[in-house]
């Protein structure tokens, strides 16, 4: 039930409450609901009991403004689910104050219904703080032409007939409720960057909300912009972020970390490639020549290791897919650079040929003594003689040089070290005198060392393993058990 949303049973969102703004101004299209967003939050706060929950805050209003984009962070964010949008439209995180969404997507509202609450916003006229939040890029209005934006939401005043209104661009918006908001979010690389409507040639002027507002910029709670990048943005960087931010300014949370480009720090701390599932591939020096392979996509155009990301820690929806999971290498998206710093896209990048060089060589020294190593280590101690698997004969065919190897790792994998097993030690006695049943059947020699007791174990049942005899004399008459069995089990010829 990790999707379950939580919302508390007695509350009612169909039952109007008094003086609802949406009671006055009935003449909204397409509204089925007869109501505001804000009102069926405002419904679900009276009615839900959330007024019980912790903090001096109920509800906070977030404002998301659409620029130059293509809603791919809308979507991504409607698809979180640590947490969900739904849990912090409904309150349903404790501490954590009622999101009072306001989305050009999810409204009920249209028209001049639309725009009041963003009038009220600018003129402070709002019974709580909000957030602001924008998805693209920021278009350069000076740029436009024939005086119509780029990107506008709604037409000003209300009050006037249609031919005296003006249009609102979305940048007039920023300009106007960015310093009132308790923190405002750029969501996406074109609003974190300014992203693809940004990149060389940018016929709009686009930008970033932070090239926009500009460095000295502080919302009312004094925090510079908060940018969540990605084209598009994982939906639960920007929900936990928001949720953070949410406790913060109910008093629930620290001010949450963020680094020197405002992003969440500990998202973007590593490197994608630090936690890609390809990663050991590309230590080992084994890459794709095409995509559909297997191993690491460096040489077919991925800029994992130098590009902040966190998708392959935490996936894309619901702990899923992400680029390399899914095939794809990283382009880059959630660096300021993209898309240009980063093309041409699936081209080799130049640093890549010296790395996946070193890597190669790397590999080639390493991947042979790591599969001796684990041809060993893929053996029970039982098996040192032959291996009871009727699937591969050849499986216990090992080299004199694998014994070599072995014998020599052995010792240094127990040097100064406890070997596994029972040996001849007090302490590993019962105080009360209880005898094990293998060593009630096996005798002393079961204490001597466990690889005595398997041998004797396996004797019994195979008689004809006569060479079990020998060694498991050498065992005993090793001056320590510890010893014996290192030199037991490096001394078994090969078969
Ligand atoms: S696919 Fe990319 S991120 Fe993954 S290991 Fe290779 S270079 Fe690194
Ligand atoms: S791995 Fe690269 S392309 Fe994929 S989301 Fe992260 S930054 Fe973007």
């Amino acid at each position: 039930m990790e999707n379950m949303i939580s919302v508390p049973m007695k509350a009612r969102v169909d039952v109007p409450l008094e003086g609802e703004v949406s009671r006055l101004l009935p003449d909204q299209v397409g509204n089925v609901a007869g109501a505001h967003n804000s009102e069926l939050q405002q419904r679900l706060l009276e009615s839900g009991g959330r007024r019980d929950t912790l903090g001096p805050l109920k509800k906070v209003y977030v404002f998301w403004l659409p620029g130059m984009s293509c809603d791919g962070c809308t979507v991504s964010t409607i698809g979180a689910t640590e947490p969900s949008i739904e849990e912090l439209l409904t309150g349903a995180l404790p501490g954590v104050p009622v999101m009072v969404l306001h989305h050009y997507q999810f409204q009920m509202e249209s028209g001049d219904h639309f725009t009041l609450l963003l009038e009220q916003a600018d003129a402070g006229a709002l019974d709580a703080p909000y957030i602001l939040v924008y998805e693209g890029s920021i278009s350069d209005e000076h740029l436009t032409v024939g005086a119509e934006p780029w990107a506008a939401k709604g037409s000003l005043p209300t009050w006037a007939p249609a031919d005296q209104r003006q249009r609102r661009s979305t940048p007039e918006w920023v300009r106007r409720l960015a310093p009132g908001a308790a923190v405002t979010i750029a969501i996406g690389t074109c609003a974190t960057w300014g992203g693809i409507p940004a990149s060389l040639g940018n016929p709009t002027g686009a930008m970033s909300v932070m090239d926009f507002l500009g460095k000295d910029y502080r919302s009312s709670l004094g925090l510079p912009v908060v940018n969540v990048p990605g084209c598009p943005a994982i939906g639960d960087d920007f929900t936990e972020a928001v949720t953070m931010l949410l406790k913060y300014m109910n008093g629930q949370g620290p001010v949450p970390e963020f680094d020197e480009l405002g992003r969440p720090a500990w998202q973007f701390g590593d490197t994608v490639h630090l936690h890609c599932p390809r990663g050991a591939w590309y230590e080992e020096g084994n890459f794709a020549r095409e995509f559909g392979g297997k191993e690491c996509l460096a040489e077919i155009g991925c800029w994992g290791p130098v590009v902040n990301c966190h998708i392959t820690e935490r996936g894309f929806i619901n702990g899923k897919g992400g680029c390399m999971v899914a095939g794809g290498a990283c382009i880059g998206c959630m660096s300021p650079g993209f898309p240009d710093k980063f093309t041409p896209f699936y081209k080799r990048p130049p640093q890549t040929t010296p790395a996946t060089t070193l890597s190669r060589v790397h590999g080639a020294l390493t991947k042979p003594l790591r599969r001796t190593t684990q041809l060993e280590r893929n053996r029970e101690p039982r098996w040192r003689s032959t291996t009871p698997s009727g699937w591969a004969p050849e499986y216990d065919n090992v080299t004199i040089a694998h014994r070599t190897f072995e014998y020599f790792y052995t010792r240094i994998q127990y040097f100064r070290s406890e070997l596994p097993g029972r040996h001849e030690k007090d302490e590993e006695k019962y105080s009360s005198g209880y005898v094990v049943p293998p060593e009630a059947a096996y005798g002393k020699e079961y204490a001597a060392a466990a690889g005595s007791q398997s041998r004797r174990g396996s004797q019994a049942r195979h008689p004809s393993t006569a060479g079990a005899v020998a060694s498991s004399r050498r065992i005993r008459d090793a001056p320590s058990g510890r010893s014996g069995v290192v030199t037991d089990v490096l001394s078994e010829p090969a078969r």
